[in-house]
């Protein structure tokens, strides 16, 4: 029997425990600090009150059911002995044969530590739900204001990062600004968000082509998003986000998607791990310096396939083919045969823009508006772990889209109401305007 431990049940490490399961000759550990999968492409319509959760998660226990040969740990990774063989985890120690670094990434606030406080991050599902309860925070207390710019300055949202995340919920908010403020929020009628997208780069969407960028451009700018490139985020604080042209945005909410640093490993050799935590490895995924470590996803860095000699990109499907390529090799290395090593077969990219609007670079063609649109919930769809999850989800989407009107918006985790010495008057609703 050999002990498998993986850290991290993301695309990567999922993947490979799923072509795990049943293979004989193995004893899977899955580690996870959160005890589901969830799906991270997706996160920014549960932060923008789109879709639930529970759509796009699904837990470990319940996807390993009856397979004997797997079992899931909950616990945080802390560190490795390569002496001892060990990890050490939040919960305690595990011993491996083979270890697999999974954990993925982390937001990146190169070094701003007053972002780092007070700025949003989207990462997963937790971050999510805090995004999603600041929007509708922010929007019951616009409601109650009576100083207009109190009220601008809860109805500015700025994000930071005009890649995909970016665009995406620059995207949706505009859609929530359009189809949901006047209808649920009678009072705002007047008041509409103001939508901030903010890159240091020249164009959004850095890594697409001209095309995408250009036609994400436009649509968002018709939407109304305030789109400022070729400018960095500073600093945030006394509710004012600090731009480095010199402007500066009043703003109660400032959210952070503007890059990721990989999660840090500590006991390696510090020849495997690079400036930005990258683990090298070789083209079987094999950790530099170690015998019995590998490292795959988000988290390694790898440039041994020739088509990619600065490293893959950072998206699930090198994780998901790395994972499913690592199942095999680890059957082959329990059978005595060689492992193959690691090729990126790049399936392409797309980013939603709005309803009906994406952009979609795949290998047949380049595809905009509403076919690139379609495209995107079927390649969204095929991925979600769970049959019911995919139903569930193509549901939520026919009737949001449909209706305009999901009814999502609910605010799970209330601030704590405070008793105000001095009661304000109700505002009384002007209904004709
Ligand atoms: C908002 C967002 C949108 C994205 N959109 C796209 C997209 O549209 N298309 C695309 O291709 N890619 C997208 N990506 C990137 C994609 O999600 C990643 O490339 C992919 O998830 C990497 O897979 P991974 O297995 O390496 O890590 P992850 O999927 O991040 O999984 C890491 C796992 O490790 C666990 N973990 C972390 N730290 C610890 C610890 N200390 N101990 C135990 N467990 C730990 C986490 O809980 C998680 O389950 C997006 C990412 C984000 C954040």
């Amino acid at each position: 029997m050999k002990k498998i431990v993986i850290i991290g049940g993301g695309f990567g490490g999922m993947n490979l425990a799923k072509n795990l399961a049943g293979t004989k000759g193995t004893d899977v550990i899955l580690v996870d600090k959160n005890n589901y999968n969830y799906f991270p492409p997706l996160i920014y319509q549960v932060a923008s009150s789109f879709i639930e959760p529970s759509s796009i998660s699904y837990p470990f226990r319940k996807m390993f059911q009856g397979k004997d040969n797997v079992r899931f740990y909950q616990g945080s990774f802390i560190s490795i002995d390569t002496k001892t063989n060990e990890v050490h985890t939040s919960e305690g120690k595990l011993s491996y044969d083979y270890l697999v670094f999974a954990q993925g990434t982390q937001p990146n606030y190169f070094g701003l530590s007053a972002i780092s406080e007070k700025a949003l991050p989207l990462k997963n599902i937790n971050d999510a739900l805090k995004i999603r309860n600041t929007i509708l925070n922010n929007m019951e207390q616009a409601c109650k204001a009576s100083d207009a710019t109190e009220r601008k300055k809860l109805m500015t949202f700025v994000i930071a990062g005009g890649g995909p995340t970016g665009v995406e919920l620059s995207g949706m908010l505009s859609e929530m600004n359009r189809n949901i403020r006047k209808k649920d929020y009678p009072e705002l009628a007047n008041d509409p968000m103001h939508i901030y997208l903010v890159d240091a780069a020249q164009t959004l969407l850095g890594t697409m082509s001209k095309k995408s960028q250009q036609e994400t451009l436009a649509s968002l700018t018709k939407l109304g998003v305030k789109i400022k490139l070729c400018v960095a985020v500073k600093d945030f604080k006394d509710d004012t986000v600090y731009l480095s042209n010199g402007e500066q945005i009043v703003a109660k909410t400032l959210i952070w998607v503007s890059g990721v640093i990989a999660n840090e490993v500590k006991g390696l050799p510090q020849s495997a791990v690079l400036k930005n935590r990258r683990i090298t490895v070789n083209e079987f995924n094999r950790v530099t310096g170690t015998d019995n470590v590998f490292a795959i996803g988000d988290i390694c860095f790898q440039n041994t396939d020739k088509a990619f000699p600065n490293g893959h990109p950072q998206v699930a499907q090198v994780a998901i083919q790395q994972g499913t390529l690592l199942a095999k090799n680890f059957k082959n290395i329990v059978n005595g045969k060689s492992p193959k090593p690691f090729r990126y077969n790049d399936k392409g990219s797309m980013a939603i823009i709005s309803k009906y609007k994406a952009v979609a670079e795949l290998p047949i063609g380049f595809f905009k508006g509403f076919i690139a649109w379609w495209l995107w919930l079927v390649v969204h769809i095929l991925p979600i772990a769970g049959f019911k999850n995919k139903i569930k989800l193509v549901f939520s989407w026919l009737w949001n889209f449909i209706s305009n009107d999901p009814t999502l918006r609910l605010i799970i985790n209330p601030q704590k109401h405070q008793v105000l010495k001095n009661m304000p008057e109700v505002k009384s609703i002007d209904l004709e305007n």
